[in-house]
């Protein structure tokens, strides 16, 4: 039995860990890996204080170490349930392991949102991917596709531009939402062409991806594209399927919780990172709201594992 379990290795799981374990809270994170959304990545983090610029790679990497000097268990697995009996946690995780706690700080960020058009689950990692820092090697001389015209498409068309011959950019609505300093920066590539109003339909090829069909919105015209991969950035859904029991939910599917201990409804469920309703996701949020969770837990567990306003 542990005080804690935290579930989720990015920013606000390892934050988490970090405070848990300086509170001298006996303490397991599962992690399936390090780093969560930093190291998909596509270009430098310049944004989280202290590094000017880093990249995400590197910083997931610096996160871990920070994590493994401190006194925490660490286990390399994907929790796959929780439940609640009496006042404690038991968690299931797709090893088949089983954990129990008497707290638990869920911090599993996000997945990436899936196109669901035909084709897609067909063909990942046949050209279909959803992570460019990952994956651009393998289009070397290739003609691509970026699906979603926000920051993170951008980003990943300007990875892709140190190997990809040619990339599209797929925009459903007439206007893309990047950045103007990423808009200039695809320009410079001087490799990318923008497609605003144009809705992906299909996902075509035999063995590989070897073409795209999509709506012109205006004409309503059908245009097919040949080429070689498509990568896919249209933003994330929270990753709550094996919590969603204990939970209540806003209308983004994201799990609500009171904003000053990341409590859940459920007492001794804490929830903190892009999981959670906090209006920002950003790499210093879900850090902080990591620590505001460890910090609530250790105010649940000395006052006897009584809810939030009965310690605040
Ligand atoms: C392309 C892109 C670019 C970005 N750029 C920036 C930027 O420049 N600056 C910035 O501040 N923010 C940026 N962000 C946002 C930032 O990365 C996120 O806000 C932040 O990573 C959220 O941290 P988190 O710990 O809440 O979740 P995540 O980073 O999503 O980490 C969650 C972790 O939990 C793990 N996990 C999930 N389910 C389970 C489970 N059942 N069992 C065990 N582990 C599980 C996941 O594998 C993952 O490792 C970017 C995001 C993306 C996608």
């Amino acid at each position: 039995m542990y005080d804690l379990i935290i579930i989720g290795g990015g920013p606000a799981g390892v934050t988490a860990g970090i405070y848990g374990a300086r509170q001298k809270i006996d303490t397991l994170l599962i992690a399936k890996e390090f780093g969560g959304q930093m190291a998909r990545k596509a270009v430098a983090i310049e944004n989280y204080p202290g590094f000017e610029e880093i990249s995400g790679l590197e910083l997931s990497r610096k996160f871990e170490k920070h994590l493994r000097k401190q006194k925490v268990a660490i286990e390399r697995d994907s929790a796959t349930g929780i439940k609640k009996i009496g006042s404690n946690f038991y968690i299931t995780t797709s090893s088949k392991h089983k954990f129990s706690a008497k707290a638990v700080i869920v911090a599993s960020g996000a997945d990436p949102r899936p196109l669901e058009v035909p084709g897609e689950k067909e063909f990942i990692g046949r050209g279909v991917s959803y992570c460019a820092i990952c994956d651009s090697p393998m289009f070397a001389g290739k003609e691509v596709a970026v699906v979603g015209g926000g920051n993170a498409g951008f980003e990943a068309a300007i990875a892709l531009s140190n190997w990809a011959k040619k990339i599209y950019i797929l925009e459903y609505s007439s206007k893309v939402g990047a950045d103007e300093v990423n808009q200039e920066l695809v320009k410079k590539t001087k490799k990318v062409q923008i497609l605003t109003s144009a809705a992906l339909k299909k996902i075509e090829g035999g063995k590989f991806v070897s073409s795209i069909i999509y709506q012109d919105r205006k004409s309503a015209k059908k245009i097919t594209l040949p080429l070689e991969g498509v990568f896919v950035e249209i933003g994330n859904v929270p990753a709550t399927g094996f919590v969603k029991d204990l939970v209540e939910f806003n209308e983004k599917d994201e799990i609500k919780i009171d904003p000053k201990t990341n409590m859940t409804k459920t007492p001794g469920l804490f929830v903190a990172g892009d999981v959670t309703d906090v209006r920002w996701k950003q790499i210093v949020v879900a850090a902080g709201e990591g620590c505001k969770a460890a910090l609530s837990v250790y105010g649940y567990l000395r006052n006897s594992r009584q809810p939030a306003k009965q310690y605040e």
